[in-house]
């Protein structure tokens, strides 16, 4: 068996190819960001074409890192930006049109006409009607891109998540790419039975979407190999890709939070926390979604409750791009740390309206509480501040969800990097956070579920054992200064409500 286990990581900013050794350690890696495309407010795009090169370039920069060959790699597994909609036709390899990111609020219209079916969404998919699943932006194509609907009729036009543009470009592309997607990225569609994980039909019907469009739905870790590499593509071998979940799933088991109760917070471009709730389908009363959190056999499906925010590392994205107060996402932190609190300033960078637990596509941005006293520094200080609040909702709903008070809260992603930034989310939680050693949870729980796959790890026990923590931090602050920053942030989310006329 080959000593390594590889993972394509295609996130909404870049793409990553790790590679890992049987105790998760990292051996080498190679990252790219891509171009985000957007075209007037509200609309973002990737094209997919640059998407599929941006995968063959990481992996061939990750095995020359490493000094690899594809004979080195036992599987690779494949995670995702969730919900980013794709239509192709799979005998040019073409898109229809560029990829609809999940952020992206353009099928507005199209949402609010689902209101009379919330309950039906609600019960039949875990999900809110809400622009940010998959199955708006594939109607909003299909309605507005000439040719498409005739085109999918004549076995033209194919619907893929991003999983299923990576897998099926990496199977062979046209020359008999495979058309698959997992259950964890089908259930982000609005289109797929959670108890059932298929496809149904009364919601095509809702959607008006052929069913002959979308991929075949098989489990996260797949014993019979998705498809496999080919020895002229990237790989430059023929390696089994036989693991895929979407980011966020691929987080949490990268955490090793395969057993009901346990939880993580990813802190990217958005946030996302997602607890393990085993095989029950716990229904949210507060404004969270329920989602399969795996599958390793069609049978056998665990589930989760999720918290998703849409704006947090992008707000930092935001201070550094469009309002020039820092130069590199990292700069936020010492700025930030420079004033000893936020001077009163109060940001809700609800720039796609607020996912959960409010779920209010009418609010925008604001910045409240300013004087003639703050500066660029309090910006950036409420900029965290309004990471660790967001936080801080989500936390609360799941416990009112689930009864499960947390310890300690795992945490992963790009922005934990930031010290301040933990600290804060410490402080505002009243609970400890703590960050494991390998950060890149989300290629690392697509390696296992590959690896898992082909015997390269016998069971979860292999897993458990590899992680490691590498840093905790403690609540600082009183309960009273919870409370009242907690209060303040509430005011604060109430001013951005309504602001866009629905
Ligand atoms: P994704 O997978 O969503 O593309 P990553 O996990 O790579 O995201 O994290 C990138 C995000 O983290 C960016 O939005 C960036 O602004 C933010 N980020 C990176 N470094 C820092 C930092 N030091 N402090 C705060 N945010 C940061």
């Amino acid at each position: 068996m080959p000593r390594y286990v590889g993972a394509v990581d295609q996130g909404t900013t870049s793409t990553r190819f790790m590679v890992f050794d049987r105790q998760g350690r990292e051996i080498a890696r190679h990252q790219i960001e891509h171009t985000q495309i957007l075209p007037q407010a509200g609309w973002v795009e990737h094209d997919p074409l640059e998407i599929a090169s941006r995968v063959d370039e990481a992996i061939a920069g990750a095995l020359w890192r490493g000094q690899l060959t594809g004979a080195d790699l036992a599987a690779i597994g494949v995670t995702n930006q969730r919900e980013t909609t794709v239509v192709w036709n799979p005998k040019t390899g073409r898109p229809w049109y560029n990829a609809i990111v999940w952020q992206d609020t353009r099928s507005e219209r199209i949402v609010q006409a689902l209101e009379p079916r919330r309950d039906l969404l609600r019960s039949r998919t875990g999900l809110p009607p809400a622009t940010y699943f998959s199955a708006s932006k594939l109607q909003w194509i299909l309605e507005n891109v000439d040719g498409v609907r005739a085109a999918a009729e004549r076995g033209e036009a194919v619907f893929g998540t991003i999983d299923t543009w990576v897998i099926w470009n990496l199977t062979g592309g046209k020359d008999g790419g495979v058309h698959v997607t997992d259950v964890t990225n089908a259930s982000r569609t609005l289109l797929m039975d959670l108890r059932t994980c298929r496809w149904d039909d009364e919601l095509l019907a809702l959607f008006n979407v052929p069913r002959a469009m979308l991929p075949e739905i098989r489990p996260s870790s797949a014993g019979v190999p998705y498809g496999l590499t080919r020895a002229g593509g990237a790989v430059a071998a023929e390696v089994p890709v036989c693991g895929a979940l979407g980011d966020q799933q691929a987080a949490t088991v990268g955490q090793v939070c395969l057993s009901p109760g346990e939880a993580k917070n990813t802190y990217g471009t958005g946030n996302f926390m997602l607890l393990n709730t085993g095989r029950d389908i716990v229904p949210s009363k507060a404004g969270l979604l329920t989602t399969p959190c795996y599958s390793r056999d069609e049978n056998d499906t665990a589930y989760a409750l999720e918290g998703s925010i849409a704006v947090t590392g992008s707000a930092v994205q935001w201070l550094r791009d469009q309002i020039g107060i820092i130069r590199t996402a990292a700069d936020i932190e010492p700025l930030a740390a420079s004033v000893p609190d936020n001077g009163g300033v109060y940001f809700v960078p609800a720039f796609s309206g607020l996912f959960a637990p409010y779920w209010r596509s009418d609010a925008r941005g604001v910045i409240v509480g300013l004087s003639r006293f703050n500066t660029s520094a309090h910006l950036a200080r409420a900029t965290l501040e309004a990471i660790c609040f967001q936080t801080r909702a989500v936390l609360d709903a799941m416990t009112e969800d689930s009864g499960v008070r947390l310890d300690v809260l795992k945490v992963d992603g790009g922005a934990t990097v930031n010290d301040t930034l933990m600290q804060l989310q410490a402080d505002v939680l009243g609970v400890p956070v703590v960050r494991p050693v390998v950060a890149e949870t989300t290629a690392l729980g697509a390696a296992y579920f590959a690896g898992l796959a082909v015997g390269f790890w016998d069971g979860f026990d292999d897993l458990r054992r590899n992680w490691q923590a590498d840093r905790q931090w403690e609540p600082g602050w009183s309960e009273d200064q919870r409370q009242s920053a907690y209060g303040a942030w509430q005011r604060a989310v109430e001013r951005s409500l309504g602001w866009i006329a629905t």
